[in-house]
């Protein structure tokens, strides 16, 4: 019965959907003109700029579905704010051009670090590994799992101060991070297939395969739980994801021997824009080898989104969220949030315009 409700939900309201696939368009096309010029200019060879943009589809439905986690006591609130948590979950990503230290806290690079470092990197608070390592080299191959500790604490701040507008956009965010440190292609620098020959491998495993086959998934993840070790918990999904890094890059590699070009690839008609994507056969026979790993990865997420939406409450003290239930974002609240909005859409076309100069 819950499952039928989960799918009833999903659909977000048209005006926020408008307004985020404009944003999302606006990035797709500095992110398309980046490619045909950034040997012109050096800005765009920063690393951290080349990362790709997980697919709004999966952040937004992991967030939405995690609501359905909840206990009672929370269920009610959340519910009444599904679609702002829902809308909200590409926030990160969109910030990525606006706040520059944004884009290291949805990756790390665990194939940066040599073997004995990286087993005991899980074992470091944030402060014990700037001690060990310079921040800027720690932010260059990323700080995922010690950002979603870092949003934790923030969250149940939120909640403690029954803040409602932090409370809410801060769910939404952690859910971000979360859902990244669950994709095996944001723990290594191979992100894209480029060092092995198989760039476009982190869209689609991210975007295509879920977007092609995610309606049959099952989503029904259960109750969400209390998490005793918030730190831990991030690791583990990373270690997680790290561990099923190989099966993406090798079952790709070996079905791309048996495809020529032309069967590799198709032509996708979207709202009349022709785009090159990998081929049904190909995505149905590569999802086929991955096994319900796409699956697995993204019901992970919604559990784990779940679990510290619960932990942070409860490590509030279990504020009445009933009591929050009027909450209504005033109009200086929705201008200020529409205007921020706006600057990140803003600095887009900024950017693109100093590439011109
Ligand atoms: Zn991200």
């Amino acid at each position: 019965m819950m499952k039928r409700g989960v799918k009833k939900v999903f659909f977000p309201k048209w005006k926020s959907l408008v307004r985020s696939s404009l944003l999302f368009l606006g990035i797709i096309l500095i992110s398309s003109w980046k490619i045909r010029t950034e040997n012109r200019h050096p800005l765009w060879q920063h690393p951290l700029w080349e990362r790709p943009l997980w697919g709004f589809f999966g952040h937004q439905r992991i967030n939405r579905l995690a609501v359905f986690t909840l206990p009672p006591e929370m269920f009610k609130f959340y519910k009444k704010h599904i679609d702002f948590v829902t809308e909200n979950a590409v926030n990160p990503d969109q910030r990525r051009y606006a706040v520059k230290e944004e884009a290291p806290r949805h990756f790390i690079d665990l194939d940066n670090y040599a073997d004995s470092l990286r087993k005991k990197l899980p074992t470091y608070s944030w402060k014990e590994v700037t001690e060990k390592i310079s921040e800027d080299t720690l932010n260059r191959h990323g700080i995922v799992p010690w950002h979603i500790n870092f949003m934790k604490f923030q969250l149940t701040e939120a909640f403690r101060k029954r803040d409602v507008r932090r409370i809410l956009m801060l769910s939404a965010d952690i859910g971000h991070y979360i859902a990244d440190a669950n994709v095996p292609l944001h723990t290594t620098r191979n992100y894209n297939g480029q060092l092995t020959n198989q760039v476009g491998i982190h869209g689609f495993w991210e975007s295509r395969l879920p977007e092609l086959f995610s309606d049959n998934y099952d989503f029904f993840v259960g109750q969400a739980e209390y998490i005793k070790t918030p730190q831990k918990r991030a690791w583990q999904a990373v270690l997680g994801a790290n561990a099923a890094l190989d099966s993406v890059l090798v079952f790709e590699r070996e079905l791309t021997a048996q495809f020529s070009e032309d069967k590799k690839f198709g032509f996708d008609e979207r709202n009349g824009i022709t785009t090159k994507n990998y081929s049904k056969d190909f995505s149905e026979r590569y999802h086929a080898m991955l096994k319900n790993q796409v699956e697995r990865q993204m019901r992970a997420s919604i559990k784990m989104v779940g679990d510290f939406w619960l932990t942070c409450w409860i490590d509030a003290g279990q504020p009445d969220l009933a009591a929050l239930l009027n909450y209504q974002p005033t109009k200086a609240e929705k201008e200020a949030d529409e205007e921020e909005k706006k600057s990140w859409l803003r600095r887009v076309f900024d950017v693109r315009k100093e590439g011109d100069n």
